[in-house]
């Protein structure tokens, strides 16, 4: 077996039963028969963190199978998901107690419903949430994408998840083949910064350390919607994965076309891992200039350069008199759109929205994946 521990997201399905405004997905879902199967799954490498993702999770019946067998090979398992299947997430849980679960919610009720294409999403998804919890489950949480829409939702969304004792993960608009979606773009920069300014300063004034390094996160994504370069290096493919429903392996989710550095229905982990396609997609990781920022590219990077993180949460929790620790006109970009030095034209142009883009759906002809 490969020996070094790794960091993997395993898509398990590109099926999803939700319609989400910023994700054309569910447009393009993999055929259930060339979904990657628990052989291939045997195949990944040791892990110390493994994130199960869709589409969504729970759309596939033989989930339990995947995450047993997962559970050999990773120290920790969280799983990605819309919360509708209550019952599959509950009897899943009930295996797997000690299983993490993210729920997406896209703001209150109405506003999560509207984006998710989901008459009654917020209520499954709520309802999940508390039952797990009723449970004595304690790696649950949220997770929203930030945009123009739900952006007021924020604050009162990491409030409820507060009163619930739960995690709260964000995210921003991205485009990639992953999101089969190349339209994403924030229009009001101001507005979804203050909304972020706000939750920082919710999660610096809170007395726990892992909510301080949310905080750095949260003013990442502010850089981020700024079309700012990443506050820390992407060092995606070198020492984490992703997988994808065929068995290609990829550096991550965020590139505009789908990068393949091997298939791992077809060969062993060494070999793709080794392969001279691994290293040319390792060389284009290395001039990458997509800045993308999110959780799965994030986290590694902030566990590795942790030096940087640190010291932005000790320059803002030293200022322990003031309720409100931080600002986003610390950004100078967010500065110099206030004071008219850059045009929201320019800044529309360091996103990565193209209006005009084909997106590679990352869909694969069945790829020899024996199927289920
Ligand atoms: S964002 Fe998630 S839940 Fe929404 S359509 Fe895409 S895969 Fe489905
Ligand atoms: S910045 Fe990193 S995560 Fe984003 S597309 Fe480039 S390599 Fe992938």
């Amino acid at each position: 077996m490969y020996d070094k521990k790794l960091n993997g997201t395993v898509i398990v399905t590109y099926r999803c039963n939700a319609q989400c405004t910023m994700c054309n997905r569910y447009k393009a879902p993999s055929k259930p028969e060339d979904e990657i199967s628990v052989e291939t799954v045997k195949k990944l490498p040791r892990m110390y963190f493994t994130n199960i993702t869709g589409g969504e999770p729970f759309i596939r019946t033989d989930l339990r199978d995947i995450v047993r067998e997962l559970y050999k090979l990773s120290d920790r398992i969280v799983i990605s998901t819309n919360g509708y299947f209550t019952d599959r997430i509950i009897d899943l849980c009930k295996e797997f107690p000690q299983v993490g679960i993210r729920i997406s919610i896209e703001g209150l009720e109405q506003t999560n419903n509207e984006i998710r294409g989901l008459p009654d999403g917020y209520q499954k998804g709520y309802q999940t949430l508390k039952t797990l919890v009723g449970m004595g489950m304690k790696d649950v949480g949220f997770g929203m994408t930030v945009q123009d829409k739900n952006a007021p939702d924020l604050v009162p969304l990491y409030k409820i998840s507060n009163d619930l004792g739960m995690e709260f993960a964000t995210a921003s608009l991205h485009n990639s083949f992953y999101f089969v979606e190349s339209k994403n773009i924030i229009h009001d920069r101001p507005m979804v910064a203050q909304n972020f300014e706000d939750l920082v300063n919710g999660l610096l004034n809170s007395s726990s350390p892992k909510k301080w390094f949310r905080a750095y996160f949260n003013h990442g994504l502010i850089n981020y919607i700024y079309g700012q370069p990443r506050l820390l290096p992407c060092d995606m493919s070198f020492d984490t994965f992703f997988i994808d429903p065929y068995g290609d392996v990829m550096p991550c989710n965020g590139t505009k076309d789908k990068e393949v550095m091997g298939n791992l229905n077809r060969q062993t982990w060494a070999e793709l891992w080794n392969s001279p396609e691994a290293e040319t997609v390792r060389r284009k990781v290395r001039c990458c200039d997509r800045q993308c920022w999110m959780i799965g590219s994030v986290s590694p990077a902030m566990h590795k350069y942790i030096w940087k993180p640190v010291w932005w949460i000790v320059k803002h929790k030293v200022k322990f008199w003031k309720k409100k620790k931080y600002s986003m006109y610390e950004n100078s970009i967010v500065r110099d759109y206030r004071d008219g030095k850059v045009s929201k034209t320019e800044l529309d142009k360091c996103s990565t929205c193209d209006m005009c883009a084909v997106v590679n759906d990352g869909l694969s002809k069945g790829t020899g994946s024996s199927s289920r």
